[in-house]
């Protein structure tokens, strides 16, 4: 079998710089673990618009159509403010994920114990804390028609339509239950039933699909707004969270706030199974560029890093190779190595960038 390939696409701002360090670890994979990818790499964004005058050329495209999986730094910076809004970096980001149809949006939110203070929950509530949200990511109320401000009887009136098909419930609702089958095997999908025509399609279809495919998993039901309060009140209780664009927009962005800084948290879009099974997929941090520390080796890489890890485990079938680095991860920091954004304290050392890189692959030869 050929070796998988990824596509880098490192992006402006610390994008290059945290993805120096998942390139270490790339490297320590084929030289240490025989797990060998075919990596290439591209312009995206800022960079992009430098070179060729627009955030993402067709050619990176295509190269990301084929490629098993696409790892993305990050894009944007104040530099290219100005730009108008076709050609700013973000717009290359959306291309990608628009024209690789990544309906199914994956966000861990994982506590490393050695990090649980960092949260604004109780320790207790969060250590250990495991859960996958997985949010529709290309259709409902943000897409939906029709859409606009009207002034209908004198009066100005702001109109969005949520709006979802059968087959794009399904789609999202079998994402869901594949990966919980690689985790914990349970799935709680979470809408508006009890208000919303959409919510009432969104429960039947996601009802049907596990009766027909799944009844291995188990699955659960519940409002959105009573799941917002149990992820605050009792996270550990989910494994899969399955829900809406809107819904999943804010629930994910609460779940991500259980677990402490930015500078930790992974993601990854998934589209449709391509020809040899591999779903399309792309895998990026849920940071930005920040323009703030770019260059000055301050970043943390770990965010993208455990998105390399996603890539391992949901594109190239090393579920256990993902398992190792996430414990190099959780190994190095419950030896205390800290980058900045993740101090406690006044007066405490913060290590850099290719530090945190360096710690990681000492902890990954520690695995052997
Ligand atoms: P940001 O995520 O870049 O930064 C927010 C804050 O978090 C900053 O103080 C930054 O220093 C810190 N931070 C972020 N990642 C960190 C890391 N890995 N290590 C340590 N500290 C980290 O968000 P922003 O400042 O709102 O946006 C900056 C630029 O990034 C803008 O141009 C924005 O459009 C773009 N952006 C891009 C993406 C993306 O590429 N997916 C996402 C969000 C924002």
């Amino acid at each position: 079998m050929s070796n998988p390939s990824l596509l880098i696409l490192a992006g402006d701002g610390i994008g290059p710089e945290v993805m120096d360090e998942v390139k270490k670890i790339i490297t320590w994979f084929g030289d240490k673990r025989d797990v060998n990818i075919d990596v290439s790499e591209d312009l995206v964004g800022g960079a992009a618009y430098d070179a060729h005058g627009t955030p993402l050329h067709d050619d990176t495209m295509a190269k990301a159509q084929e490629a098993d999986a696409v790892l993305l730094g990050a894009v944007g910076g104040p530099k290219y403010d100005v730009l108008d809004f076709s050609v700013k970096p973000e717009r290359g980001l959306l291309r990608l994920r628009k024209e690789m149809d990544l309906f199914s949006n994956l966000r861990p939110a994982q506590c490393f114990d050695a990090l649980a203070d960092f949260s604004s929950l109780k320790k207790d509530i969060v250590a250990g804390l495991d859960i996958m949200i997985v949010r529709e990511l290309t259709s409902g109320i943000y897409f939906g028609e029709p859409r606009g401000i009207e002034t209908i009887d004198n009066e100005r009136v702001g109109i969005n339509t949520q709006r979802y098909t059968e087959s794009e419930i399904a789609r999202v609702a079998r994402s869901a239950f594949e990966l919980a089958r690689k985790r914990d095997n349970r799935v709680c999908s979470m809408e508006k039933a009890n208000v919303m025509e959409s919510g009432i399609l969104w429960q039947t279809v996601v009802n049907e699909v596990h009766q027909a495919e799944y009844s291995d998993v188990e699955l659960s039901h519940m409002y959105a707004d009573n799941g917002a309060m149990q992820l605050v009140r009792n996270p550990k209780q989910f494994d899969v969270i399955v829900t809406d664009n809107l819904f999943g927009d804010i629930l994910s962005d609460a779940a991500a706030m259980l677990t402490g800084s930015l500078g930790m948290l992974p993601s990854a879009s998934l589209g449709a199974p391509m020809a040899n099974g591999r779903p399309k997929a792309m895998y990026e941090p849920v940071h930005g560029s920040a323009p703030d520390i770019a260059g000055q080796g301050k970043a943390n890489p770990i965010a993208c890093v455990l998105s390399f890890a996603m890539a391992l485990r949901y594109s190239f079938d090393q579920g256990a190779e993902a398992d190792r680095l996430e414990a190099a991860v959780e190994a190095v920091l419950a030896s205390g190595a800290r980058t900045a954004d993740l101090l406690a304290a006044e007066g405490e050392t913060p290590i850099s960038t290719s530090e945190m890189g360096d710690a990681i692959v000492a902890a990954l030869d520690a695995s052997l």
